[in-house]
């Protein structure tokens, strides 16, 4: 049988393997010059003043909420459709995680549903742009202004995306920080990865700190400076700092970021001809205007009218090599999530019935035209 082709992989090539090793010959292991290329290549890319490389998105996560120093108790909204860690950096900062339903078509978060979510006490907005698709955020910036309320956009499937003005997903023009992701299964990869842009200065030097243990020997920021051995730790900070071997990485993949997009347009695209007409299954919606570099394919089907579980159909698939994912779980249904906040089915109902009918299956750019065929032969199987 051929090679079992999974939901999402990385794409490493020769290149991204001398730029790492490259750094393991000549360079500093970490805290080397390629972390601040990356950062600044990455900066230009989404067109935001500044970018800071973290060790996981999940670190920065937690130091884009700290950095806004909300006071304990208050709350934030995000996404029920996301991976934990937009939600878990909410209770990091002693914050309390609401969740906003998402938009049965784009399934992603609204201002409509934000407002909805939101109460007295919420002092951060979180939406996530779900697969890679970029959340309304000129709707999503207009309530937040009104409200006086920061946003940190999740970017974590977004690299590469862009709003209707054209404007890249990181540029920050409506949030105050945009936090990426790259784990090996995102649109680019450093190994485990992450990093945070913003456009104010003010939250870049906070988020210097807490990367680091709090600790500055910048001499501009400390309160003596007695010699060259002294430091001073002025806050309580993390140690999340990336590796220059990943910013190596980062880099090289970064210059490749458009290829890997214009790859997966073509799988996108032939996926949507190939499914188009099957009763029971619908194809991802892309909202008027945006040009969304797609990091899930997500098909919403009708098991019951397949006649299969879904269990059923992803082991129907898995036995012909195909791989198939969920995701996600509407968090809030978490056992850590219900026992901690109370949270109950019920809550966010688009967001439930989204998960009882999705299936992501196969897109990544190493992906020949061969498994794309084999994908979509081994899908429509599962209707016959
Ligand atoms: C992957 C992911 C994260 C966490 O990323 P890590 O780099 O693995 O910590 C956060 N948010 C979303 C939406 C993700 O998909």
């Amino acid at each position: 049988m051929a090679d079992f082709v999974p939901y999402g992989t990385q794409w490493i090539d020769d290149d991204d393997i001398a730029a790492v090793v490259d750094v393991l010959r000549h360079g500093n292991l970490t805290q080397g010059p390629k972390i601040a290329e990356f950062e600044n290549a990455l900066a230009k890319y989404v067109g935001a003043r500044y970018c800071l490389a973290f060790s996981n998105a999940t670190g920065a996560l937690h130091c884009a909420v700290n950095a806004l120093g909300i006071p304990a108790g208050k709350n934030g909204v995000t996404s029920p459709n996301t991976f934990v860690a937009s939600a878990n950096c909410l209770p990091y900062n002693n914050l309390i995680p609401r969740f906003a339903d998402i938009d049965p078509r784009t399934f992603n978060v609204t201002a409509e549903s934000l407002q909805l979510a939101m109460d007295a006490n919420t002092a951060v907005f979180i939406p996530v742009h779900f697969a890679g698709q970029a959340c309304d955020m000129d709707g999503i910036g207009a309530l937040a202004r009104e409200r006086g309320i920061p946003i940190i956009e999740d970017a974590a499937h977004a690299i590469g995306s862009t709003y209707p003005n054209g404007h890249k997903v990181g540029c920050c023009e409506h949030s105050a920080m945009t936090v990426f992701s790259f784990h090996p299964v995102k649109t680019m990869t450093t190994g485990e990865g992450g990093a945070i842009t913003t456009n104010d200065p003010v939250l870049y030097q906070e988020l210097q700190l807490l990367r680091s243990h709090g600790i500055t020997k910048d001499s501009q920021l400390l309160s003596a400076n007695p010699g060259p051995w002294y430091y001073e730790q002025q806050e309580l900070g993390f140690n999340y700092r990336i590796t220059d071997m990943q910013a190596a990485l980062g880099l090289s993949q970064l210059s490749k970021i458009e290829k890997f997009k214009a790859r997966r347009k073509e799988i996108i695209a032939t996926y949507n001809q190939a499914f188009q007409g099957l009763a029971g299954i619908v194809t991802p919606f892309e909202a008027p205007g945006l040009d969304s570099c797609f990091h899930l394919y997500v098909l919403q089907i009708d098991f019951t009218k397949m006649g299969k579980s879904r269990a059923q159909a992803m082991k129907t698939l898995a036995d012909v090599g195909v791989g198939s994912q969920v995701l996600y779980i509407p968090v809030y249904t978490q056992p850590w999530y219900r026992k901690t906040f109370g949270y109950a089915r019920g809550l966010c109902p688009y967001a439930e019935s989204y998960y009882e009918q999705a299936l992501s299956i196969p897109l990544y750019p190493k992906m020949t035209n061969e498994d794309v065929q084999r994908v979509i032969a081994a899908v429509r199987g599962l209707f016959q």
